[in-house]
């Protein structure tokens, strides 16, 4: 137990650090294009954002949260998502004084007591998006395009999206009637969950796993007749967006986010591929939770993006970039003696800012070139015992072969002209 990591946790390993960076230089660089700027929230907060922001009735709540007493007898709970956070510093910070729209971005771990398969884990990381203060539809479209962009940059094909209007506490009261109804002369055969969002919370039961549930569900009304004049006119107005920018899109009525807060568009973006994990990014909008959470009744909407979905994604379409780590220069000491000039040289070379690196342990020159070719070197620098005599090195480019002599003080001019 001491020598594996927890259930649901994985070491990221420097081998893998690379797509991982390069899947978020990605989207730091299309929020940068599209004016969203990163904030960094802490990994646990007061377990109460938490019941009041996602909601006490949803399974990330009842079910999958890190929750413990600190030692200051406070319950604290480590972030599952990152929206009731990005809310909660939007109010601390005040930010709604400033002019609509505030447009943030997030990337980080996200921890949810879950059932660990492939693409779900406990810790897990997400990239997300929370776009603060604008009421009309061009601001959904806007979020949209984004996550489609990044996907798309990050050359994904076979991408779906599937959009949905949950509607608003004006309208939804004569959906939930009218699912109450279908679904009672059925009651028994729900399972427990469904049984228990029946009263609280049916909406829910269109999107329960349990695949009894889910044919139970077939032909149920949708919510879509049941929209108000509102909501309706703001799903018209994204559909025509999306349309316009040339993005293909499903409606979903199953795609729904049962809570009181949040309001017309939900949206999920799946990659076939990926099996029962299929979700790689899912949002919507939430005009009430602002207000929910203590701030002033403020509109927003925003998604989040499994990196580690996006990652098994790329992986399995060898889209993942397949640049080698490299350095500068391997520095070789056959003499041990000459070793204060050698860690010298390697340490001057580093602060002229080239990648250099030599051996610890005195080994063979034998075994010094070989770790040269390990870590990919692209020079070598060679201290031979009659070129150091007469303070020369041997300077060897590895891809030619080509080798010369070069006096010991003009080691960084010869390298950066070779680099
Ligand atoms: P959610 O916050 O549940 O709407 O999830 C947003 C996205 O995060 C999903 O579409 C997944 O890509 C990802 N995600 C959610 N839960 C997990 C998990 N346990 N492990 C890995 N990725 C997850």
């Amino acid at each position: 137990m001491l020598t594996t990591a927890p259930r649901g946790t994985k070491d990221i390993m420097p081998a893998d650090v690379k797509a991982w960076r390069y899947l978020e230089e990605t989207m730091r660089r299309i929020c940068a294009q599209y004016g969203y700027k990163e904030i960094r929230t802490p990994v646990f907060e007061h377990t109460e954002l938490f019941l009041r922001g996602i909601g006490e009735t949803t399974d990330v709540v009842e079910k999958e949260m890190y929750t413990f007493t600190d030692r200051g007898n406070r319950s604290i709970t480590l972030r599952p998502e990152n929206t009731a956070s990005a809310v909660r510093a939007y109010i601390e910070h005040k930010l709604y004084a400033e002019p609509a729209p505030t447009k943030l971005f997030y990337i980080g771990p996200m921890f949810r007591y879950d059932r660990p398969q492939a693409g779900r884990y406990r810790q897990f990381h997400q990239f997300g998006i929370e776009a603060l203060g604008i009421q009309g539809p061009n601001i959904d479209a806007e979020i949209i395009l984004l996550a489609v962009q990044i996907l798309q940059s990050l050359g994904l094909k076979d991408l779906k999206l599937k959009i949905n209007s949950v509607g608003c506490p004006k309208c939804r009261p004569l959906h939930r009637e009218k699912l109450q109804a279908f679904f009672k002369p059925h009651f028994d055969e729900l399972c427990k969950d469904c049984q228990s969002r029946y009263a609280r919370n049916p909406l829910r039961l269109l999107d329960c796993k349990n695949p009894h549930c889910h044919e139970l569900g077939d032909g149920a009304p949708s919510l879509e007749e049941c929209l108000c004049d509102e909501c309706r006119e703001h799903f018209e107005g994204l559909k025509k967006l999306l349309t316009a920018a040339g993005i293909e899109y499903e409606i979903d009525h199953n795609l729904v986010r049962g809570l009181d807060y949040y309001t017309k568009t939900a949206f999920e973006i799946q990659y076939q591929p990926l099996g029962a994990q299929s979700a790689v990014c899912g949002g919507g909008r939430y005009d009430g939770l602002i207000e929910e959470v203590g701030g002033p009744a403020t509109p927003g909407i925003g998604f989040a993006m499994g990196m580690e979905r996006v990652l098994l994604a790329l992986e399995s379409q060898n889209l993942l970039p397949a640049e080698m780590e490299s350095m500068d220069v391997f520095a070789v000491c056959p003499n041990q003696e000459y070793f204060p000039t050698v860690f010298k040289t390697v340490i001057d070379l580093r602060r002229a800012g080239l990648k250099a690196e030599f051996d610890f342990q005195g080994r063979s020159m034998k075994a010094q070139m070989k770790q040269a070719n390990k870590v990919n070197a692209r020079n070598v620098l060679i201290f031979g015992e009659d070129e150091f005599a007469r303070g020369q090195v041997v300077l060897r480019n590895m891809a030619t072969s080509e080798q010369k002599e070069i006096a010991i003080t003009d080691i960084i001019t010869n390298l950066q002209a070779e680099v």
